[in-house]
């Protein structure tokens, strides 16, 4: 029996402003626990929570970024529940009335393109940690993160597989840091998923018993968890038993998932409308406000990056994959004006020296990359030299004039000095010479390396070419 996947993510992302969502506490990350705190976010009776605007205006801009349905009128609900990180016992957040409906984004697995459905986004609070000490009887919770502000993002079930959830979770990470209202940083947990997962057989309508997988904080992690749970679902199954619907936590270390807790229905949380807070209301004004401020975002810049550079779709998609990359780029790019190349040297060298890290950590500056090829287009220096030249920029930061200067490594371009060369090399080799001229012309890549070899690679290999077939030939 062949299965299908069926995959649905809620994103949790912090919203980067500078004050919590409902008072004016600092939402800055790794104080002293507790440090960040107030009757309002800690629910002291009688505290009273206003709403922080710029956490409308971000999400209005994740919501016109998405082509959604804004709803001019929302309402803040209460999500009751009880837990030591979540003083007041419930969440403020939004329930039947959120912010955002009915949206969508674009993904690309493959060269297969798909839209992916945005269910609804809404605006709620996150809630404080709890920290267990193994070592001693009890918890500690620090509330210095409850009242962050999130946007929750809630996709239709139109994932197919493991690796379309994750092109759509790095699509909605990439929308939001080019909107720069979400840091991004899932090591902090600025960004987080939890992923609904079922399968069904081939050609069903309706959809299978899901699992969720909660709070995973790497894209890779995402993936993994997916597969496994595809594959352990998919068992059950062919075996003629049911997937039981629970909440499952993904251990990185067995490779496997664990279960949680079983899973709570809407009704369990007990939503009503929150009274402290009156409906939020969107003017004409602001939301033109809204759009007309909306940056460039990945897909489009993607598209420009084609039409404008010449960049085959494959270099675009993963150069305006991240924003930083795409500045870094174009940084390098006006540089040298030779976007292709700067795209070869970005996606080979440069990525693989970054081994995951961010762009920004490197220490080699778009300026310098760009700088360093147009020193091969000028013919200043080799490709080849421009690869140990690159290593050394990598290493030591330095620029690449300043590098070419001290090693010494300027191309030989000078006609009577690689003459002298070249009819030396000739003399030392009369056998080889000789085959070449009955015809093998192959040796001439032979004569070239001897020449690069007496030069240490900084003969201009054009001119070397044309030296040796001007000699051998005589
Ligand atoms: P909650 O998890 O809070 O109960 P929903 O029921 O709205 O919220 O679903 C959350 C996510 O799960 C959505 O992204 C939705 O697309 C997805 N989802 C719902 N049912 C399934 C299913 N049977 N299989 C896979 N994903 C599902
Ligand atoms: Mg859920
Ligand atoms: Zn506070």
């Amino acid at each position: 029996m062949e299965f299908e996947t069926v995959i649905g993510l809620e994103v949790h992302a912090q919203l980067k402003t500078d004050s919590k969502i409902f008072c004016g506490c600092s939402t800055e990350f790794g104080a002293p626990p507790n440090t960040h705190t107030c009757p309002v976010c800690l629910g002291l009776p009688g505290s009273l929570p206003v709403l922080n605007k710029r956490v409308v205006e971000f999400a209005l801009k994740m919501g016109v970024a998405t082509g959604s349905e804004i709803n001019r009128v929302n309402q803040f609900a209460r999500k009751n529940y009880f837990y030591p990180d979540l003083p007041k016992g419930y969440q403020t957040s939004q329930f039947d009335k959120p912010i955002i409906e009915h949206g969508s984004v674009a993904i690309d697995v493959e060269g297969e393109k798909k839209t992916i459905g945005i269910t609804r986004m809404h605006m709620e609070e996150d809630a404080g940690k709890l920290i267990h000490d193994e070592r001693e009887p009890l918890s500690y919770v620090d509330l210095n993160r409850t009242g962050t502000p999130l946007l929750e993002i809630v996709s239709e079930p139109d994932l197919r597989s493991p690796q379309e959830a994750s092109a759509y979770l790095k699509k909605i990470h990439a929308i939001l840091r080019y909107l720069d209202i979400c840091d991004g940083n899932m090591q902090e947990g600025s960004f987080r998923c939890d992923a609904n997962i079922s399968l069904r057989p081939v050609g069903e309508k309706t959809l299978g018993t899901r699992t969720e997988l909660k709070n995973m904080n790497s894209f890779r992690n995402v993936q993994a968890a997916l597969e496994y749970e595809v594959r352990r679902q998919r068992d059950l199954l062919l075996e003629g038993e049911d997937v039981v619907q629970e909440t499952l936590l993904w251990n990185p270390d067995t490779g496997k998932t664990e279960s949680m807790r079983g899973k709570e229905d809407a009704h369990d949380y007990r939503y009503f409308p929150c009274p402290d807070l009156v409906p939020v209301e969107i003017s004409d004004e602001w939301l033109e406000q809204v759009r007309a401020g909306l940056p460039e975002l990945p897909d489009q810049r993607r598209d420009r990056f084609i039409n404008e550079f010449g960049l085959p779709e494959y270099d675009a998609t993963i150069l305006t994959d991240s924003r930083e990359l795409a500045d870094y780029f174009e940084a390098a790019q006006v540089e040298c004006n030779q976007p292709k190349k700067v795209s070869n040297w970005m996606m080979t060298e440069l990525l693989r020296e970054l081994k995951g890290g961010s762009i920004e950590e490197c220490r080699v500056k778009p300026e310098q990359l760009g700088g360093l090829l147009a020193m091969v287009e000028g013919g200043t220096i080799s490709g080849k030299i421009a690869k140990t030249v690159f290593e050394t920029m990598l290493e030591t930061g330095q620029s690449p004039e300043l590098i070419v200067k001290e090693k010494n490594l300027l191309q030989v371009s000078d006609e009577s000095e690689l003459l002298e060369i070249v009819q030396s090399i000739i003399a030392d080799n009369p056998g080889q010479a000789e085959e070449f001229k009955n015809g093998k012309t192959k040796l001439l890549g032979y004569f070239v390396g001897q020449l690069m070899q007496r030069t240490k690679g900084k003969a201009n290999p054009k001119l070397a070419n044309k030296l040796f077939n001007q000699e051998l030939n005589k």
